[in-house]
């Protein structure tokens, strides 16, 4: 079922779409009747880096703004910091990280190149 993540995957590609989330692809799925977890989803996502994804972690201040990139998750972030929107100082925490991905310049011209199957009507199959 984590096969649908693909096909939503490469139509993003062909839309021309850059940079989401994983909240992105679960309310993809769901408008086409396919519950996903974020846990899944992120998994599933993390599987595909390097090759297809690149994956961006970044840092949210306490209003919400997303203020600056980490390389890991896992990063130590023991420091204060000014938010560059807000202005606000707080200690960045790795509860507040946000997790988004965008294509690799090798994948999405795999897929632009890559022919797209035209849909052949079910009632013309069955003449
Ligand atoms: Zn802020």
């Amino acid at each position: 079922m984590l096969f649908i993540i693909d096909e939503i995957l490469e139509n993003m590609v062909r839309e021309d779409k850059r940079y989401f989330s994983p909240h992105y692809i679960i309310s993809v799925a769901a408008n086409q009747g396919e519950n996903l977890s974020l846990k899944q989803v992120t998994e599933y996502l993390l599987s595909l880096v390097p090759a297809k994804l690149r994956v961006y972690y970044e840092v949210e201040c306490p209003n919400g703004d997303s203020d600056f990139a980490i390389d890991s998750p896992h990063q130590k972030l023991d420091e204060f910091k000014i938010c560059h929107i807000c202005n606000t100082e707080y200690m960045p925490s790795l509860d507040r990280v946000w997790v988004s991905f965008d294509f690799t310049p090798e994948y999405r011209a795999y897929i632009k190149k890559k022919r797209v199957v035209p849909k052949v009507r079910r009632d013309l199959l069955l003449i």
